[in-house]
């Protein structure tokens, strides 16, 4: 097995690994362990090349340092990709190859599941090292706790854009009904609002109006939904220079990743057009939450630290209007002034 350290401005480590017998090739970057240990998911990608793989890591590790500090949590950002083979599944020997990569870093990163990287997967890393979250016995399905986050931050929402909390007056349109989103309508439908979802998946259409009295529109329809808010729960790069003008919904809260296709544009016009929009990294923390309250901390008081989620976005909508910022960039002020702060 191959270790190479990498020097990368801005980023506290990272290294690649090549293992030929096990044919594992990955990267894992440490942006920041300022706050505490770094923690991110393990992705397996059919990267085009060493770069594209490299930049992904770059990038989502510096997002966990964000999400990390703008949830209160004691933890860095990192994050650890291998480049997968379309044509070859995932073998043992590759993933026990993962976890010594892992295990090198001595704690300074720790691993939780990702993109084609299941809780299976997770427990044979763990074979090869104890630097695993997310196990079977730990925190397990995170998505509960994401959605009850986002269901939190929305409450926030209401208030500063509509100036009530009333969710019996409030009508929302889901864009997926997967893991998180189905948890979602579950609050909303429970508080009474009028849910409008959509889905690519026939089968979670067909779970999520067994369950709940919610209406259904074709997936290309939901973002056209006259709704108070427009729920992101399925891609990232949704909302868009050219769809934010004729957007109906006043409010963007949703689980998603990466939700602005491009960052700080999208995020000035939705300022300016007075949408108000839930910065995701902060909204979409419950399952980071989640993993560090019940395997670190090894508490069980994960509802309390939920309410880190609606705290944080207060403040951020605060600091956006006295200072006459887009949400986006008050999220990322707070995140640096938190890691700048660390005693
Ligand atoms: P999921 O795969 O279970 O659900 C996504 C759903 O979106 C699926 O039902 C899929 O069929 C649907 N979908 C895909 N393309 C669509 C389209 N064009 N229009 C409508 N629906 C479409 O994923 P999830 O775990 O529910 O996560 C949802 C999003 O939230 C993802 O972007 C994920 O990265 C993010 N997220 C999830 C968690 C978590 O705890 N699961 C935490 C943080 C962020």
């Amino acid at each position: 097995m191959q270790i190479k350290k990498l020097s990368i401005p801005n980023y506290e480590e990272v290294y690649q690994c090549i293992d030929k017998e096990s044919e594992l090739h990955a990267y894992i970057a440490v942006h920041s362990t300022r706050l505490g240990p770094s923690l991110g998911g393990v992705r397996m990608w059919n990267y085009e090349s060493e770069e594209e793989a490299l930049f992904d890591a770059l990038r989502l590790s510096k997002a966990m340092t964000y999400k990390a500090a703008s949830a209160g949590l004691k933890l860095g950002g990192g994050k650890a990709v291998i480049l997968g083979n379309p044509n070859k599944p995932k073998t043992e020997k590759m993933l026990r190859a993962m976890g010594k990569f892992i295990n090198s870093l001595e704690g300074r990163y720790l691993a939780a599941e990702d993109a084609r990287i299941t809780p299976d997967d997770i427990e044979i890393i763990r074979k090869e090292t104890p630097y695993v979250t997310g196990t079977h016995e730990g925190s397990g399905d995170p998505s509960p706790l994401t959605a009850e986050g986002v269901f939190k931050g929305m409450q926030v929402c209401l208030e500063t854009q509509l100036g009530q909390q009333d969710f019996s007056k409030i009508s929302a349109a889901i864009q997926g009904v997967g893991h998180v989103g189905s948890f979602l309508v579950e609050h909303l439908v429970h508080v009474g609002a009028k849910v409008t979802v959509a889905d690519v998946n026939e089968n979670n259409i067909k779970a999520i109006t067994e369950k709940f009295p919610v209406s259904v529109v074709a997936p290309e329809e939901i973002i056209h939904v006259k709704a108070d808010i427009f729920s992101p729960c399925a891609l990232g790069g949704v909302l868009t220079p050219h769809n934010i003008p004729n957007l109906p919904a006043s409010i963007i809260a949703g689980a998603s990743n990466n939700q602005l296709s491009d960052e700080e544009k999208c995020d000035f016009m939705l300022f300016k057009e007075n949408k108000l929009f839930a910065p995701d990294f902060v909204l979409n923390g419950g399952g980071l939450i989640n993993i560090y309250v019940i395997d670190i901390l090894k508490q069980d008081n994960v509802h309390e630290w939920i309410e880190h989620i609606p705290q944080t976005l207060k403040e951020i909508f605060v600091r956006s209007q006295k200072e006459n910022i887009p949400p986006g960039q008050a999220a990322n002020e707070l995140a640096e002034e938190r890691l700048k702060n660390v005693t």
